[in-house]
């Protein structure tokens, strides 16, 4: 059984390639060029510019995508405003996090119930209620 869902998977592989190729146009960007000048950048570093500017976009649309499918509390507990956190981080954390939560209920969960698992409340949820383990 596969640690993570294969959709998240997906979706932060695609994060990591796109931290990846960012960081290698900003590698580009920030070698000497005799070709740049103070107020227009050569072509080739006129074209990182534009591809930074569309995997960050892209960045931007995964991440949300990812995290929108994760249950809030989880990413509240790995990642706080300002805290520093690569976002990529963040959301693999937040989405094993998810999956070792899951793990802990002997019932079928749902975002719900299983955020109420840690502390072993009554998990509100359709159906009747149930506790954690149950
Ligand atoms: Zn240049």
């Amino acid at each position: 059984m596969p640690l993570l869902d294969p959709q998240v998977s997906a979706k932060i592989g695609t994060l990591q390639a796109l931290d990846d190729a960012i960081a290698f146009r900003l590698g580009r960007l920030n070698l000497p060029c005799p070709d740049c000048t103070a107020d227009q950048k050569c072509i080739d570093h006129a074209c990182d510019l534009e591809l930074i500017a569309g995997y960050q976009d892209r960045y931007a649309a995964v991440f949300r995508e990812a995290l929108a499918d994760m249950d809030p509390d989880d990413i509240e507990q790995v990642m706080q405003p300002g805290d520093g956190t690569p976002p990529t981080v963040g959301v693999l954390s937040a989405a094993v996090l998810a999956r070792l939560s899951a793990r802990q209920c002997a019932v079928p969960w749902t975002w719900p119930a299983r955020r109420r698992c840690w502390t072993g409340s009554p998990a509100p949820g359709p159906g009747p209620a149930r506790t954690c383990g149950s």
